[in-house]
């Protein structure tokens, strides 16, 4: 601005500019203003809901005819913990402890030993099912693939004790389960699982 109060060229680019910015602020503030007004007149997003509810209602339904019949189950599920064994017999199980100290539930109780050939294995591998709570987070620091969730969901305790999975329970439930244990292993190590 000269000095008697004429705008000049500079000046009136810089106010036209100021202006410009000050119309899109007002516009996108009533554009969000004026979506929420509409929504909450026309009840846009209660009916939406309603819709939902309606699809759902009018789906057809399946009845499952437990025990007989079951739901496919992940082969990620985490069920019931078990300790898997080499295809010769031998315990994967080296006794490294990684599972023990990565258990946030504190539910592994784990002492080895070595054997006369220099071998580290568990003399007692505990896991109290009442701490587990199931995360997969000793599977996951295992690293001979030993301790496994598995698919085993239908278990029940009724007497003080029968919480502790020993380790002899642990082995017989993992060679039980072998042949599932493996495929799905495998399977989620090609990533297809
Ligand atoms: S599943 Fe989780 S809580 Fe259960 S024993 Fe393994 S690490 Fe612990
Ligand atoms: S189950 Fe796996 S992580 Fe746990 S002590 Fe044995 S080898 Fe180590």
């Amino acid at each position: 601005m000269d000095s008697c109060g004429i705008v000049d060229g500079n000046g009136r680019f810089a106010m036209m500019i100021y202006a410009l910015i000050a119309v899109i602020i007002v516009g996108l503030v009533w554009f969000v203003f004026a979506r929420g007004l509409v929504q909450t007149v026309l009840m846009t997003e209660l009916l939406r809901g309603l819709l939902v509810t309606q699809k759902t209602t009018l789906r057809r339904k399946e009845t499952i005819q437990f025990p007989d019949e079951s739901l496919p189950v992940s082969n990620r599920f985490r069920g019931l913990l078990a300790l898997r064994r080499y295809p010769n017999g031998e315990e994967r199980c080296i006794g490294c402890k990684l599972c023990e100290v990565t258990c946030p539930a504190l539910a592994i109780t784990i002492e080895t030993q070595p054997r006369d050939d220099g071998s580290r294995r568990t003399t007692r591998f505990d896991i109290d099912m009442f701490k587990c709570i199931n995360c997969g987070l000793c599977e996951q620091a295992c690293p001979v693939d030993s301790i496994v969730s598995t698919p085993e969901m239908h278990y029940v305790v009724t007497s003080r004790g029968q919480n502790i999975m020993t380790k002899d329970k642990l082995l017989e439930l993992g060679t039980a389960l072998e042949p599932k244990l493996a495929l799905d292993r495998q399977l989620i190590h090609e990533g297809e699982g």
